[in-house]
């Protein structure tokens, strides 16, 4: 479709849910696929929601995810302002042409009256009071300086019905729709009708959002038609789930693991990853391909991929995804992500940057580095147990034998790196008819103090260092 426009338009109330984000991402996609416009509206009306900084947390994780707005705060463009609390004139201009039309009233009902309304669980909406109220009565009241709110007609017959790009048909009998609020006393407008007037003014064709508002779309659409506007596209995406311990699937949450992109990041977690896992949640490629880099996404992503059954959430997938794209990056980006981390944990003593080269295909996420590392960092429990292992034939015995013999060997050596150490104990193994095998084993768990390490024996002495490796020995023979 030529000229397609889409739009993000997130209200600045938190952080950056990943369900937001992955709506971010596909309106985004969706133009970009098109060679259309995407345009980036911040939604923040509802002034008692706004959380300071918000603004700031979308626009930096748009920028670090790689969702460029061709529109929006910062960028500017012909449909500005972007913020809609700088917006309000328009608002008011476009919500008295609809009363000028009798697509809307003026409402006067005090907050008293509407209450009154409500059942003892505050149910019950408007009963359309002011809906037929004479001009003079009108004039009155506003000459008298009475607060007001302006409320959009619903018709009183037949249905309104929209179909929905994902969803299908959508209809709602007009008689259940309530006269809801345009404009507050306030003189701010209310989502349920700016957001018409912003999608309009800023050509968005398809509009994309979340599914909470697929059933409040035809009043939208209503809308529209009372400004005698063409209706746009829409797009609603189904939630995203989350799993729970027992196997419970509801809408994702705190309660399964992190939420926000930023947490994500704050964990390990590569904004490059996060864009293409979420891709893949609830939008499915033709073929199997599964790893996709932006512009990938962008020539294949369309409409005819989507899903309305929700997507689960998979921590364990999102890991797999980031442990590939940690093995793919080069040294310098991995390194640069590695290396402070490891510098705060470990003593001044570690070759950092050998210990980060170990680790760069055994991590799938950075916050695992913590974990991996304990054994660097603290000398651990052990029991000589470690030092038996079936395939090198070592035992306890065998292994403190080998400690005995290669300690005065270690300790002459002055180029303490992994490829002399290497030769050093290869040459002693071949000296004393062992096998290099059960040689590496004991030193290795002598070393590490446990039997699963991130290299082998002799590229760990050269990450501690001559010193701790030969103190390490010392305190393992004399444990023997
Ligand atoms: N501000 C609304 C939200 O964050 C936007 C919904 C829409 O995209 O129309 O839910």
């Amino acid at each position: 479709m030529a000229n397609i426009v889409t739009r993000f338009a997130p209200s600045p109330t938190g952080f950056m849910h990943i369900g937001n984000l992955r709506t971010a991402l596909y309106s985004y996609l969706l133009a970009k696929s098109q060679g259309g416009k995407f345009i980036l509206r911040i939604e923040d009306t509802d002034q008692v929601r706004l959380v300071e900084g918000a603004t700031d947390v979308i626009i930096s994780t748009l920028k670090q995810t790689g969702i460029d707005y061709d529109e929006g705060p910062g960028v500017g463009g012909e449909h500005g302002p972007y913020v809609q609390s700088e917006r309000l004139p328009i608002y008011k201009e476009y919500a008295e042409k609809l009363v000028k039309s009798g697509h809307a009233y003026y409402c006067f009902c005090t907050q008293e009256r509407l209450d009154s309304l409500k059942d003892e669980n505050g149910i019950g909406g408007y009963d359309g009071h002011c809906r037929n109220l004479s001009q003079e009565e009108i004039d009155r009241n506003l000459a008298e300086g009475k607060p007001f709110v302006i409320r959009q007609r619903m018709p009183d017959e037949g249905s309104t019905s929209y179909v929905d790009e994902v969803y299908g048909e959508v209809t709602i009998e007009n008689s259940e729709l309530r006269d809801q609020i345009m404009i507050k006393a306030d003189g701010f407008p209310t989502y349920n009708f700016c957001h018409v007037v912003d999608d309009h003014l800023m050509g968005v064709t398809h509009v994309v959002r979340g599914n909470e508002y697929l059933t409040s779309t035809p009043k939208y659409c209503l809308l529209y038609d009372a400004f005698g506007w063409e209706r746009p596209h829409y797009v609603h995406l189904p939630l995203l789930m989350g799993k729970d311990a027992e196997g419970n699937v509801s809408k994702l949450s705190k309660r399964h693991g992190a939420v926000s992109f930023q947490d994500l990041v704050n964990d390990g977690y590569l904004p490059e990853a996060i864009v293409n896992y979420i891709a893949l949640l609830g939008w499915a490629p033709k073929d199997t391909q599964e790893f996709f880099t932006m512009d990938e996404l962008k020539a294949n992503f369309g409409l005819d991929g989507l899903s309305k059954s929700p997507a689960v959430f998979d921590y364990e997938k999102l890991r797999w995804f980031n442990s590939e794209y940690i093995k793919k990056l080069p040294d310098a980006d991995y390194n640069e992500k590695a290396l402070p981390i490891l510098r705060e944990l470990c003593p001044d003593f570690i070759n950092i940057e050998k210990l980060a080269s170990l680790l760069h295909t055994r991590i799938s996420a950075f916050c695992e580095i913590r974990e991996q590392v304990q054994f660097v960092v603290n000398r651990l429990e052990m029991t000589s147990d470690l030092y038996t292992n079936k395939k090198n034939k070592t035992t306890p015995e065998l292994c403190k034998t080998i400690l005995e013999e290669t300690l005065p060997l270690l300790e002459g050596v002055e180029n303490w790196d992994n490829d002399t150490l290497f030769a050093l104990l290869k040459q002693y193994a071949a000296d004393t008819e062992r096998k290099a095998g059960a040689v590496m084993w004991a030193i290795r768990v002598a070393i590490a103090r446990q039997s699963v390490t991130p290299g082998g024996a002799t590229e760990l002495m050269e990450v501690f260092g001559k010193d701790e490796s030969i103190d390490r020995i010392r305190q393992a023979i004399a444990e023997l």
